[in-house]
């Protein structure tokens, strides 16, 4: 039974609505574009993985996508967790391609493809930082259970070698299509948790997943004012849709859209890392110059706010 569901990462979104935003002939255009490719195929990769977890029977396999906790010294991020009333189990997802060798003497991996050897840092090592993470967090709140990890490889194709076969540690690492079995094998005597006890840690868990946040202007070093402001139209992706009445109207291709500020006013959230938004930033995101309508389109997206009627700001409303 999936508890959390699987959602576009947010530094994905953040991407994007950069991309959109920027000149195309803008510097830090392709090393973005370059980010964004390996991220899309790093989410591919996590959902090619969730197609099996999907034929987990419901009862006794708690599915949790992407979450993130903190045992009190720092933040975890799990790529997916599967709580069951005798372990949890961490699976760290990784989608190289081409012919993995794992290291042992540096404990590194060398990816090998035709653009030639890169090295990665062992996965195995990140996930068990990951265990230790969320063994200090249950701990912290009374639970006991042994806590295993795998390493998913999500591409079938990709060739994994070792100089030691015998190293007891590839056990832990796998292609996507051995999953359920693997799972199914790992026997454990008797159920630890109770339904009340595992619905308690889900509670918990989606009550204490922190979304990682990240000032995508500054990660790039760009600075607010390279941002073209303006509503996007969907159509034609022109930055110069102008209000009209009840719609938004763009002038290059004549779409009407009486929704196309939502779009904008996500992409300045994303942009400016949630910072709140005032009648007049949201004029000047949008170029609208009455005050009145931007009230008026504010008070219709139910965004939260702060603030007295005159000079009360909203808030992003995305959990993510
Ligand atoms: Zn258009």
């Amino acid at each position: 039974m999936i508890i959390k569901e699987r959602t576009i990462p947010i530094r994905i979104q953040k991407n994007e609505a950069l991309l959109r935003r920027l000149p195309k002939d803008h510097i830090k255009r392709q090393e973005m574009e370059e980010d964004l490719r390996k991220r899309w195929a790093g989410y591919r990769g996590e959902q090619a993985v969730d197609y099996y977890l999907g034929k987990l029977p419901d009862k006794d396999f708690l599915i949790f996508h992407g979450i993130r906790l903190s045992n009190g010294e720092y933040f975890f991020q799990i790529d997916t967790l599967i709580l069951t009333p005798y372990f949890a189990l961490i699976l760290e997802i990784k989608n190289y391609s081409g012919t993995l060798y794992f290291d042992p003497t540096f404990n590194q991996w060398i990816q090998t493809t035709q653009m030639g050897e890169k090295g990665y840092p062992c996965p195995i090592e990140q996930a068990n930082q990951q265990k230790q993470g969320l063994k200090k967090w249950l701990e912290a709140r009374n639970i006991s259970i042994p806590i295993d990890f795998l390493v998913i490889i999500s591409k079938p194709s990709t060739i994994l070698k070792t100089a030691h076969v015998n190293t007891p540690i590839l056990q832990k690492v796998l292609h996507v299509q051995f999953i359920l079995d693997k799972i199914q094998k790992m026997k454990y005597k008797d159920p630890l948790l109770n339904t009340k006890e595992l619905k308690r840690i889900s509670r918990l868990m989606l009550k204490e997943h922190k979304p990682e946040t990240l000032d995508i202007l500054t990660f790039y070093k760009i600075h607010p004012t390279e941002i073209i402001t303006g509503v996007i139209c969907s159509n034609c992706m022109s930055i110069q849709m102008t209000k009209c009445y009840g719609s938004w109207i763009c002038p290059e291709c004549k779409q009407k859209d009486p929704h196309a500020h939502v779009r904008a006013v996500d992409d300045y959230f994303l942009l400016f890392n949630d910072s709140p938004l005032s009648n007049q930033k949201f004029r000047d995101f949008l170029h609208l110059t009455s005050p009145y309508i931007a009230n008026r389109l504010l008070l219709s997206m139910n965004l939260p706010f702060t603030g007295s009627r005159k000079d009360r700001i909203y808030h992003s409303s995305e959990t993510r």
